[in-house]
Protein backbone atom coordinates (compact mmCIF):
# COMPACT_ATOMS: atom_id res chain seq x y z
CA UNK A 1 0.00 0.00 0.00
CA UNK A 2 1.19 3.51 -0.99
CA UNK A 3 0.09 7.38 -0.87
CA UNK A 4 1.04 8.97 -4.27
CA UNK A 5 2.31 12.72 -3.99
CA UNK A 6 2.64 14.76 -7.26
CA UNK A 7 4.14 18.07 -6.87
CA UNK A 8 4.14 20.87 -9.37
CA UNK A 9 3.74 18.73 -11.73
CA UNK A 10 4.24 19.82 -16.05
CA UNK A 11 4.79 17.95 -19.13
CA UNK A 12 5.18 19.46 -22.15
CA UNK A 13 5.15 17.64 -25.77
CA UNK A 14 5.88 19.99 -28.81
CA UNK A 15 5.78 23.34 -26.66
CA UNK A 16 2.46 22.40 -25.75
CA UNK A 17 1.79 21.96 -21.43
CA UNK A 18 -0.59 18.83 -21.67
CA UNK A 19 -0.29 19.20 -17.46
CA UNK A 20 0.06 22.41 -16.24
CA UNK A 21 1.90 22.82 -12.76
CA UNK A 22 -0.77 19.48 -11.28
CA UNK A 23 -0.46 19.21 -7.28
CA UNK A 24 -2.12 16.21 -6.38
CA UNK A 25 -2.29 13.95 -3.16
CA UNK A 26 -3.48 10.45 -3.99
CA UNK A 27 -4.64 8.83 -0.05
CA UNK A 28 -3.28 5.40 0.87
CA UNK A 29 -5.86 2.11 0.01
CA UNK A 30 -8.36 4.84 -1.55
CA UNK A 31 -9.74 4.20 -4.82
CA UNK A 32 -8.98 7.33 -6.40
CA UNK A 33 -10.62 8.15 -10.10
CA UNK A 34 -9.11 10.65 -12.68
CA UNK A 35 -11.68 11.91 -14.80
CA UNK A 36 -11.90 14.09 -17.62
CA UNK A 37 -12.82 15.08 -21.22
CA UNK A 38 -10.75 12.86 -23.81
CA UNK A 39 -7.69 14.71 -24.33
CA UNK A 40 -7.16 16.52 -21.39
CA UNK A 41 -4.11 14.54 -20.31
CA UNK A 42 -5.28 11.73 -17.97
CA UNK A 43 -3.12 8.65 -19.71
CA UNK A 44 -0.19 11.28 -19.60
CA UNK A 45 -0.64 11.70 -15.90
CA UNK A 46 -1.06 8.48 -15.61
CA UNK A 47 1.92 7.02 -17.58
CA UNK A 48 4.25 9.45 -15.38
CA UNK A 49 3.15 7.91 -11.89
CA UNK A 50 4.25 5.21 -13.77
CA UNK A 51 7.46 5.82 -15.17
CA UNK A 52 6.67 5.30 -18.42
CA UNK A 53 6.54 9.01 -19.41
CA UNK A 54 9.34 11.46 -17.79
CA UNK A 55 7.80 14.19 -16.46
CA UNK A 56 9.02 17.61 -17.91
CA UNK A 57 9.46 18.98 -14.39
CA UNK A 58 8.30 18.20 -10.89
CA UNK A 59 8.55 15.34 -8.73
CA UNK A 60 6.49 12.29 -7.96
CA UNK A 61 6.50 10.76 -4.21
CA UNK A 62 5.16 7.10 -3.89
CA UNK A 63 4.62 5.93 -0.17
CA UNK A 64 6.70 8.91 0.66
CA UNK A 65 9.42 8.37 -1.11
CA UNK A 66 10.59 10.41 -4.19
CA UNK A 67 10.42 8.07 -7.61
CA UNK A 68 11.18 10.80 -9.93
CA UNK A 69 13.97 9.43 -10.94
CA UNK A 70 12.97 5.85 -10.48
CA UNK A 71 12.87 2.78 -13.58
CA UNK A 72 9.44 1.72 -14.06
CA UNK A 73 9.72 -1.85 -13.02
CA UNK A 74 11.03 -0.61 -9.25
CA UNK A 75 8.00 1.84 -8.66
CA UNK A 76 5.90 -1.20 -6.74
CA UNK A 77 3.05 0.22 -9.44
CA UNK A 78 0.92 -2.08 -11.78
CA UNK A 79 -0.73 -0.68 -14.82
CA UNK A 80 -3.47 -1.87 -16.71
CA UNK A 81 -4.37 -0.99 -19.72
CA UNK A 82 -7.51 -0.55 -22.11
CA UNK A 83 -6.06 -3.06 -24.12
CA UNK A 84 -5.08 -5.08 -22.27
CA UNK A 85 -1.73 -7.54 -22.85
CA UNK A 86 -2.41 -11.17 -22.41
CA UNK A 87 -0.47 -13.77 -24.42
CA UNK A 88 -3.14 -15.67 -26.47
CA UNK A 89 -0.91 -18.82 -27.06
CA UNK A 90 -0.74 -19.53 -22.99
CA UNK A 91 -3.07 -20.83 -20.94
CA UNK A 92 -4.25 -18.65 -18.42
CA UNK A 93 -2.16 -20.33 -15.49
CA UNK A 94 0.73 -19.29 -17.25
CA UNK A 95 -0.37 -15.82 -18.02
CA UNK A 96 -0.70 -15.12 -14.47
CA UNK A 97 2.44 -16.70 -13.54
CA UNK A 98 4.48 -15.19 -16.07
CA UNK A 99 6.10 -12.22 -14.47
CA UNK A 100 6.97 -13.94 -11.18
CA UNK A 101 8.78 -16.71 -14.11
CA UNK A 102 10.75 -14.04 -14.72
CA UNK A 103 11.85 -13.06 -11.18
CA UNK A 104 12.72 -16.73 -10.04
CA UNK A 105 10.14 -17.25 -7.59
CA UNK A 106 10.17 -21.23 -6.70
CA UNK A 107 7.48 -23.02 -8.48
CA UNK A 108 5.54 -24.20 -5.26
CA UNK A 109 4.83 -20.58 -4.33
CA UNK A 110 3.65 -19.73 -7.34
CA UNK A 111 1.81 -21.86 -7.65
CA UNK A 112 -0.07 -21.05 -4.75
CA UNK A 113 0.29 -17.57 -5.37
CA UNK A 114 -1.61 -18.23 -9.08
CA UNK A 115 -3.94 -19.83 -7.36
CA UNK A 116 -5.00 -17.63 -5.03
CA UNK A 117 -4.78 -14.80 -7.38
CA UNK A 118 -7.36 -16.66 -9.17
CA UNK A 119 -9.54 -17.67 -6.66
CA UNK A 120 -9.90 -13.56 -5.58
CA UNK A 121 -11.02 -12.75 -9.49
CA UNK A 122 -12.65 -15.70 -10.19
CA UNK A 123 -10.72 -17.59 -12.57
CA UNK A 124 -10.41 -20.57 -10.28
CA UNK A 125 -11.78 -22.95 -13.06
CA UNK A 126 -10.47 -21.27 -16.40
CA UNK A 127 -6.53 -21.93 -15.21
CA UNK A 128 -6.01 -24.20 -17.88
CA UNK A 129 -8.19 -22.65 -20.92
CA UNK A 130 -6.70 -20.46 -23.45
CA UNK A 131 -7.56 -16.79 -23.15
CA UNK A 132 -9.08 -16.93 -26.84
CA UNK A 133 -11.67 -19.73 -25.02
CA UNK A 134 -12.81 -16.54 -22.51
CA UNK A 135 -15.46 -13.83 -22.59
CA UNK A 136 -13.99 -10.49 -22.60
CA UNK A 137 -14.83 -10.07 -18.60
CA UNK A 138 -12.85 -13.08 -17.73
CA UNK A 139 -9.99 -11.79 -20.03
CA UNK A 140 -9.86 -8.67 -18.24
CA UNK A 141 -9.81 -10.24 -15.30
CA UNK A 142 -6.51 -12.18 -16.68
CA UNK A 143 -4.92 -8.81 -17.30
CA UNK A 144 -5.92 -8.19 -13.45
CA UNK A 145 -4.21 -11.32 -11.92
CA UNK A 146 -1.40 -10.50 -14.04
CA UNK A 147 -1.16 -7.23 -12.35
CA UNK A 148 -1.73 -8.42 -8.99
CA UNK A 149 1.01 -11.26 -8.61
CA UNK A 150 3.59 -8.83 -8.31
CA UNK A 151 1.34 -7.67 -5.38
CA UNK A 152 2.39 -3.95 -6.54
CA UNK A 153 1.25 -1.20 -3.65
CA UNK A 154 0.00 1.03 -6.18
CA UNK A 155 -2.60 -0.04 -8.82
CA UNK A 156 -2.81 1.64 -11.81
CA UNK A 157 -5.89 1.26 -14.33
CA UNK A 158 -6.51 3.50 -17.77
CA UNK A 159 -10.33 3.14 -18.81
CA UNK A 160 -9.73 -0.67 -18.63
CA UNK A 161 -13.45 -1.49 -19.33
CA UNK A 162 -13.86 0.65 -22.48
CA UNK A 163 -13.47 -2.26 -25.16
CA UNK A 164 -16.44 -4.14 -22.62
CA UNK A 165 -20.24 -4.09 -23.80
CA UNK A 166 -22.92 -1.76 -21.78
CA UNK A 167 -23.94 -4.91 -19.52
CA UNK A 168 -20.17 -6.25 -18.53
CA UNK A 169 -19.02 -3.14 -18.10
CA UNK A 170 -21.44 -2.67 -14.78
CA UNK A 171 -20.73 -5.73 -13.69
CA UNK A 172 -17.01 -5.36 -14.28
CA UNK A 173 -17.60 -2.15 -12.24
CA UNK A 174 -18.85 -4.01 -9.18
CA UNK A 175 -16.37 -6.51 -9.61
CA UNK A 176 -13.46 -3.95 -9.34
CA UNK A 177 -14.80 -2.57 -6.97
CA UNK A 178 -14.77 -5.50 -4.38
CA UNK A 179 -11.74 -6.40 -5.56
CA UNK A 180 -10.32 -3.03 -3.93
CA UNK A 181 -12.08 -3.80 -0.75
CA UNK A 182 -10.48 -7.13 -0.56
CA UNK A 183 -6.81 -5.99 -1.44
CA UNK A 184 -6.81 -2.74 0.10
CA UNK A 185 -4.70 -1.57 -2.39
CA UNK A 186 -4.02 1.60 -3.28
CA UNK A 187 -6.41 2.28 -6.77
CA UNK A 188 -6.18 5.06 -9.48
CA UNK A 189 -8.23 4.82 -12.37
CA UNK A 190 -8.87 7.17 -15.03
CA UNK A 191 -11.78 7.29 -17.24
CA UNK A 192 -13.64 9.90 -19.32
CA UNK A 193 -17.24 8.22 -18.16
CA UNK A 194 -18.64 10.35 -15.18
CA UNK A 195 -20.91 7.50 -14.34
CA UNK A 196 -18.02 5.14 -14.02
CA UNK A 197 -16.38 7.57 -11.95
CA UNK A 198 -19.54 8.56 -9.56
CA UNK A 199 -19.98 4.93 -9.29
CA UNK A 200 -16.60 3.57 -7.84
CA UNK A 201 -14.52 6.61 -6.54
CA UNK A 202 -13.98 7.30 -2.74
CA UNK A 203 -12.63 10.12 -4.46
CA UNK A 204 -12.94 11.89 -7.94
CA UNK A 205 -10.38 13.88 -9.53
CA UNK A 206 -11.86 16.12 -12.17
CA UNK A 207 -9.44 17.55 -14.89
CA UNK A 208 -9.77 19.63 -18.03
CA UNK A 209 -6.72 20.88 -20.13
CA UNK A 210 -4.13 19.21 -17.84
CA UNK A 211 -5.46 21.00 -14.43
CA UNK A 212 -7.80 19.75 -11.75
CA UNK A 213 -11.31 21.64 -11.56
CA UNK A 214 -12.33 20.20 -8.47
CA UNK A 215 -11.31 16.99 -6.23
CA UNK A 216 -13.89 15.70 -4.13
CA UNK A 217 -15.89 12.47 -3.01
CA UNK A 218 -18.54 11.83 -6.05
CA UNK A 219 -21.14 13.21 -3.28
CA UNK A 220 -19.65 16.20 -2.66
CA UNK A 221 -18.75 17.11 -6.16
CA UNK A 222 -22.65 16.42 -7.59
CA UNK A 223 -24.14 18.78 -4.56
CA UNK A 224 -21.21 21.09 -4.38
CA UNK A 225 -19.54 21.97 -7.94
CA UNK A 226 -17.03 24.45 -7.78
CA UNK A 227 -17.22 25.60 -11.31
CA UNK A 228 -19.39 25.41 -13.91
CA UNK A 229 -17.20 23.15 -15.72
CA UNK A 230 -17.79 20.66 -12.69
CA UNK A 231 -21.23 20.83 -12.75
CA UNK A 232 -22.00 20.20 -16.71
CA UNK A 233 -19.32 17.29 -16.40
CA UNK A 234 -21.19 15.21 -13.70
CA UNK A 235 -24.42 14.41 -14.17
CA UNK A 236 -26.88 13.31 -16.82
CA UNK A 237 -28.14 15.26 -18.29
CA UNK A 238 -25.69 17.85 -17.16
CA UNK A 239 -26.98 20.68 -14.80
CA UNK A 240 -28.74 23.71 -17.10
CA UNK A 241 -26.45 26.42 -16.65
CA UNK A 242 -27.70 30.17 -17.59
CA UNK A 243 -25.33 33.20 -18.16
CA UNK A 244 -26.26 36.15 -16.04
CA UNK A 245 -25.79 40.11 -17.18
CA UNK A 246 -23.07 40.38 -14.23
CA UNK A 247 -20.62 38.16 -15.99
CA UNK A 248 -22.12 34.95 -13.18
CA UNK A 249 -24.14 32.15 -14.43
CA UNK A 250 -26.38 30.15 -12.42
CA UNK A 251 -27.22 26.53 -12.87
CA UNK A 252 -29.85 23.66 -11.54
CA UNK A 253 -29.82 20.22 -11.99
CA UNK A 254 -32.71 18.54 -14.60
CA UNK A 255 -34.03 16.77 -11.13
CA UNK A 256 -34.34 20.14 -8.89
CA UNK A 257 -37.24 21.75 -10.80
CA UNK A 258 -40.31 21.11 -10.15
CA UNK A 259 -42.97 20.65 -13.01
CA UNK A 260 -46.46 21.94 -13.69
CA UNK A 261 -49.69 22.94 -15.47
CA UNK A 262 -50.33 25.40 -13.11
CA UNK A 263 -48.21 28.56 -12.63
CA UNK A 264 -45.58 27.61 -10.00
CA UNK A 265 -43.26 29.96 -7.51
CA UNK A 266 -39.79 29.56 -6.87
CA UNK A 267 -36.67 31.95 -6.52
CA UNK A 268 -36.53 30.86 -10.07
CA UNK A 269 -39.82 30.46 -12.19
CA UNK A 270 -39.92 30.24 -16.36
CA UNK A 271 -43.05 29.37 -18.37
CA UNK A 272 -42.55 27.75 -21.38
CA UNK A 273 -43.17 24.70 -23.78
CA UNK A 274 -42.07 20.75 -23.61
CA UNK A 275 -39.88 20.15 -26.87
CA UNK A 276 -38.20 16.58 -26.32
CA UNK A 277 -39.92 13.69 -24.51
CA UNK A 278 -37.58 11.33 -23.03
CA UNK A 279 -39.13 8.43 -21.21
CA UNK A 280 -36.67 6.46 -19.25
CA UNK A 281 -38.61 4.08 -16.90
CA UNK A 282 -38.50 5.53 -13.51
CA UNK A 283 -37.96 8.90 -15.30
CA UNK A 284 -39.13 10.73 -17.96
CA UNK A 285 -36.60 13.68 -19.41
CA UNK A 286 -38.30 16.47 -20.67
CA UNK A 287 -36.24 19.82 -22.59
CA UNK A 288 -38.13 23.27 -22.48
CA UNK A 289 -37.90 26.00 -24.74
CA UNK A 290 -38.95 28.87 -22.14
CA UNK A 291 -38.69 33.08 -22.17
CA UNK A 292 -35.45 32.02 -20.15
CA UNK A 293 -33.56 29.85 -22.33
CA UNK A 294 -33.63 26.16 -23.19
CA UNK A 295 -34.04 23.35 -19.87
CA UNK A 296 -33.20 19.80 -19.26
CA UNK A 297 -36.16 18.76 -16.58
CA UNK A 298 -35.79 15.04 -14.74
CA UNK A 299 -39.21 14.21 -13.26
CA UNK A 300 -41.29 11.19 -12.04
CA UNK A 301 -44.09 12.23 -13.70
CA UNK A 302 -44.28 11.36 -17.38
CA UNK A 303 -47.64 12.68 -17.60
CA UNK A 304 -46.19 15.57 -19.49
CA UNK A 305 -46.30 15.27 -23.75
CA UNK A 306 -44.75 17.49 -26.33
CA UNK A 307 -46.20 20.58 -27.06
CA UNK A 308 -47.38 20.66 -23.43
CA UNK A 309 -47.58 24.50 -22.16
CA UNK A 310 -45.81 23.98 -18.40
CA UNK A 311 -44.04 26.21 -15.63
CA UNK A 312 -40.73 25.67 -13.63
CA UNK A 313 -39.71 26.45 -10.48
CA UNK A 314 -36.20 25.68 -8.25
CA UNK A 315 -36.11 26.47 -4.66
CA UNK A 316 -33.38 28.59 -3.24
CA UNK A 317 -31.10 26.37 -1.74
CA UNK A 318 -30.86 24.38 -5.40
CA UNK A 319 -29.74 27.35 -7.16
CA UNK A 320 -25.67 27.20 -7.80
CA UNK A 321 -23.88 30.32 -8.85
CA UNK A 322 -20.89 30.37 -10.95
CA UNK A 323 -18.25 32.83 -11.64
CA UNK A 324 -18.99 32.93 -15.77
CA UNK A 325 -14.71 32.44 -16.37
P1 LIG B 1 -6.48 11.66 -22.22
O1 LIG B 1 -5.92 10.38 -21.72
O2 LIG B 1 -7.08 12.50 -21.13
O3 LIG B 1 -7.43 11.49 -23.35
P2 LIG B 1 -3.75 12.16 -23.10
O4 LIG B 1 -2.96 12.19 -21.84
O5 LIG B 1 -3.68 10.93 -23.91
O6 LIG B 1 -5.26 12.55 -22.78
O7 LIG B 1 -3.30 13.36 -24.02
C1 LIG B 1 -3.26 14.68 -23.58
C2 LIG B 1 -2.72 15.56 -24.68
O8 LIG B 1 -1.36 15.25 -24.89
C3 LIG B 1 -3.41 15.38 -26.01
O9 LIG B 1 -3.52 16.66 -26.61
C4 LIG B 1 -2.48 14.49 -26.78
O10 LIG B 1 -2.58 14.72 -28.15
C5 LIG B 1 -1.12 14.92 -26.25
N1 LIG B 1 -0.13 13.84 -26.29
C6 LIG B 1 -0.20 12.68 -25.58
N2 LIG B 1 0.90 11.92 -25.81
C7 LIG B 1 1.67 12.60 -26.67
C8 LIG B 1 2.94 12.35 -27.30
N3 LIG B 1 3.63 11.23 -27.05
N4 LIG B 1 3.42 13.30 -28.13
C9 LIG B 1 2.75 14.45 -28.36
N5 LIG B 1 1.55 14.75 -27.81
C10 LIG B 1 1.02 13.85 -26.97
MG1 LIG C 1 -6.36 8.40 -22.30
Amino acid sequence: MASIQLKQITKTFDKHDVIKDLNLDIEDGKFTVLVGPSGCGKTTLLRMIAGLEVQTSGQIYVGGKDVSKVAPGQRGIAMVFQNYAIYPTMSVRENIEFGLKNNKVPKAERTELVEGIAETVGLSDYLDRKPSTLSGGQRQRVALARAMVKKPAVFLMDEPLSNLDAKLRVQMRIELIELHKKLGTTFVYVTHDQVEAMSMADKIVLMNKGEIQQEAPPEVMYHTPSNAFTAQFIGVPPMNISAMSDGFSFGFRPESASLSKEKLLGAFAAHGRIVTREMLGSETIYQLKTEHGSFMIKSIDDSFRVDDEVHIAVKQDKLHFFDAR
